[in-house]
């Protein structure tokens, strides 16, 4: 029977839902489930006009603007646009909410029923997810006053990287910090990762626990997952996402010396230090623009420093792949996923370019194709498979939802 789940995602300045009508003996198929409705409020908290978009299939969209002043407002102003443009929802039955949480620590290694003990437990993790955990929990709280005696669900981003070895997981850093503190490799897009790495073995015909695969989850924000027999065994996201991939502003990867260096000849403290290495790093520092879409443009207009961004975003995914290669041994296939990894046909030929020797290789025909369905881009025949999966988050939320309240 279908059941109808509303995903909530609550980040720090917006809020992305989407009703989906599912059936849940059906999560593991290609079933994609119905979009009923879906929608977007930008700028909370902001101080200045934010919008709200709310978009039901074969309507026009229903906007409002408004200087959305928290998430209490902004979440109000989502259950307007219900009553106004529909779907209603006190004439559906809700099955259940799903939320996204950022950070679930290593408490959380799958979805949970939340209820006042997990709500306090997300509340304790604050401290590893200052925006994002405080956030959710808006979230959480204002859906339960909303909709009473529905279940809800909160869905972790760490939640599938708890299967990393301490090998990997474990950073060689002061017993105190990693005690105490709770100092590791956390990882963080796990549920595009999980989603995208099931797709990709139905695609190849196999079953996860048989499948070892590279997940290059290539958004706004970008992390790498190595993934064996469907339980991930590294990602390159950290204790918070700005380690690893070059990202729109975060930088990815630094000598961990750097913040201290600066300290010293440039008087920066710790706080600058790490909001420039989040919001003004990356494309974004690099190049001027943290959409890559501009940065392609200036690049292809000759500007030297977009040229450069490109190939250090390029380089540092390839380094990447030729890691979690060695961390996996046998790869089957090599997925692009997220903004960038499902519409740039030019930072996955040169992120995989020279590395035929591995048996990875992109066929530029099938590369180039403005096909936007699960497909193969490798030539027949090679012996890793390189893939575009689209990712679909809020449905893995709402599966995962469904499938933990039964
Ligand atoms: P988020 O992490 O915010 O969910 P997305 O997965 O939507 O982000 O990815 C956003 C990124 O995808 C942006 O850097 C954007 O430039 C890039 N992107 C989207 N479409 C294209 C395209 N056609 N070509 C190149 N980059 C694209």
């Amino acid at each position: 029977m279908k059941q109808v789940v509303l995903v909530l995602n609550v980040g720090s300045s917006s809020i992305k839902y989407q009703l989906l009508e599912l059936d849940p003996s059906a999560a593991e198929s290609r079933d994609s489930g119905t979009r009923l409705a879906t929608g977007l409020v930008d700028r909370i908290g902001g101080g200045g006009t934010g919008t709200l978009t709310h978009k039901r299939p074969g309507t026009d969209p229903y906007e409002i603007t408004d200087t959305f002043a928290d998430h209490e407002h902004a979440l109000a102003a989502v259950l307007a646009a219900f009553r106004d443009a529909g779907p209603a929802l006190d004439t559906i039955r809700l099955t259940a909410v799903g939320h996204r949480v950022v950070h679930g620590g290593t408490e959380f290694t799958q979805a949970t029923v939340l209820d006042e003990a997990v709500l306090g437990k997300i509340r304790d993790l604050i401290p590893l997810a200052p925006l994002h955990n405080p956030a959710n929990i808006t979230g959480i709280e204002g859906a339960g006053r909303a909709f009473p005696g529905v279940p809800q669900v909160a869905v972790f981003d760490t939640a599938f990287h708890q299967t990393l070895p301490a090998a990997a997981h474990t950073y060689a850093v002061p017993e105190q910090w990693r005690e105490r503190y709770a100092v590791r490799r956390y990882g963080f897009h796990g549920t595009s990762h999980e989603y995208v790495s099931r797709r990709a073995a139905a695609v190849l015909g196999r079953s996860a626990a048989e499948t070892n695969v590279i997940v290059l989850h290539l958004g706004n924000g970008a992390s790498v997952s190595a993934i064996e027999g469907g339980r991930s065994v590294e990602t390159s996201m950290g204790l918070t996402p700005l380690e690893g991939l070059v990202m729109g502003t975060r930088s990815g990867d630094i000598d961990p010396a750097i913040p201290a260096y600066l300290e010293r000849v440039a008087r920066l403290d710790a706080a600058a230090v790490d909001e420039a290495l989040n919001r003004e790093s990356g494309l974004l520092g690099l190049a001027g623009s943290n959409d890559l879409r501009d940065v392609k443009k200036q690049a292809d207009g000759g500007d030297p420093a977009a040229r450069l961004a490109i190939d250090v975003y390029c380089h540092r995914i390839r380094k990447y792949v030729g890691a979690y290669y060695a961390v996996l041994g046998r790869v089957d296939a090599v997925v692009f996923t997220a903004g960038v990894g499902e519409n740039d046909p030019l930072t996955r030929e040169r992120s995989l370019a020279g590395l035929e020797r591995l048996g990875i290789a992109v066929d530029r025909e099938r590369n180039e194709s403005g096909d936007r369905d699960e497909r193969f881009i490798s030539p027949d025949g090679a012996e890793v498979a390189v893939l575009v999966v689209p990712t679909d988050e809020e449905l893995e939320i709402a599966r995962q939802t469904l499938a933990v309240v039964g």
